[in-house]
């Protein structure tokens, strides 16, 4: 029987077995879809409290893994599949095979890359279409890349692929960006960069690989016009999508997935189960954030234990 579950990697997960860790709480946590969690796909975050210089995304994760393992935090390889939250202990299946029971679970699966839908995508996914810059952005060393989106990701995404690329598109598509005020400044300050405002893309065309994009400028405006440009790759970064799948028949979501907690930010109407960080939360998605709520649901975790 595990005391304190946690299922996710990212800083909400592994503040959580931090903290249930020094709790005595010897808690077991699973790693999920993306070991580390969004950020270990990100460039630099200039923006955590302790860090003056920056410090890139992996190896944050990787000092606090380490931090998580030194309290005692059993950290597991495996997805969690499904759930029972019908009755206690509470049962979570991993890899769709092994069962294992719970008195606490904290849901910290964060959120994933959400992708435009084409049919194209899915034709040149590992050819020229990609969702992580600093995954794949090595692989277009001296090319010609767009990147979908207008916000912080896409800004970041694309400045990344600046140092790299010989030329970056940023597609765009209203007549701004949503890119927080210093983000927007450094792409626009970019001499590899063009901004298209404006501009959605239709498909994709190339033999086997990404040789090039069609766009749409001005959609549905009457001097639309049908666009070719020539890349190598195209790179999303127009948000994500929360992982509350399989908890959805025990847990009350929002309509775009997010889940509702109760007015303490973490627990929910199953006791013993508690939100962490970007699945539960729409609006802030900041690591320092999700580091935050992982801390508050293992407390509201000890409490509950304690109480029993
Ligand atoms: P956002 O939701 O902020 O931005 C998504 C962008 O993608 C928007 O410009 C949106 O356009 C566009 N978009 C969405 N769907 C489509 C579509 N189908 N076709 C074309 N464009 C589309 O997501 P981010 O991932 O950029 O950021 C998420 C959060 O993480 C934010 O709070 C951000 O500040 C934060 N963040 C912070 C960083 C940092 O501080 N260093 C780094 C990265 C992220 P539209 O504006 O038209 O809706």
């Amino acid at each position: 029987m595990i005391r304190c579950l946690i299922l996710g990697s990212g800083p909400a997960g592994y503040t959580a077995a931090i903290y249930a860790g020094r709790a005595n709480l010897s808690p077991v946590l699973y790693q999920g879809i993306l070991p580390g969690g969004q950020l270990t796909t990100t460039t630099d975050i200039e923006n955590f409290p302790g860090y003056p210089l920056g410090i890139s995304g992996f190896e944050m994760m990787e000092d606090l893994k380490k931090q998580a393992e030194r309290f005692g935090t059993d950290i597991r390889t495996g997805i969690a599949t499904s759930v029972d939250f019908s009755e206690k202990p509470y049962k979570v299946t991993i890899d769709g095979k092994s069962v294992i029971e719970a008195e606490t679970v904290i849901i910290a699966t964060g959120a994933t890359a959400k992708y435009l839908g084409l049919p194209d995508e899915q034709r040149y996914a590992g050819s020229g279409v990609s969702a992580c810059a600093t995954c794949d952005g090595f692989f277009y060393r001296n090319k010609t890349v767009a990147v979908v989106g207008g916000g912080d990701t896409a800004c970041e995404d694309a400045l990344y692929l600046s140092n790299i690329c010989q030329k970056v598109y940023l597609v765009v598509r209203k007549n701004y960006l949503r890119a927080s005020e210093i983000m927007q400044q450094r792409v626009k300050k970019s001499e590899k960069i063009d901004i298209l405002f404006e501009h959605n893309v239709t498909g994709l065309f190339g033999d086997g690989v990404v040789e090039g994009a069609m766009l749409l400028k001005r959609k549905g405006e009457t001097d639309e016009e049908e666009i070719t440009l020539s890349i190598d790759g195209l790179f999303l970064a127009i948000g994500h999508h929360p992982n509350s799948e399989i908890f959805k028949k025990y847990l009350e979501t929002d309509e775009t997935g997010y889940f509702k907690t109760l007015a303490n930010g973490v627990s929910t109407k199953v006791e013993g189960v508690f939100i962490a960080g970007d699945v539960g939360d729409p609006h802030y998605r900041q690591a320092i954030t999700a580091a935050a709520s992982g801390c508050k649901a293992a407390i509201e975790a000890e409490d509950y234990l304690y109480s029993l």
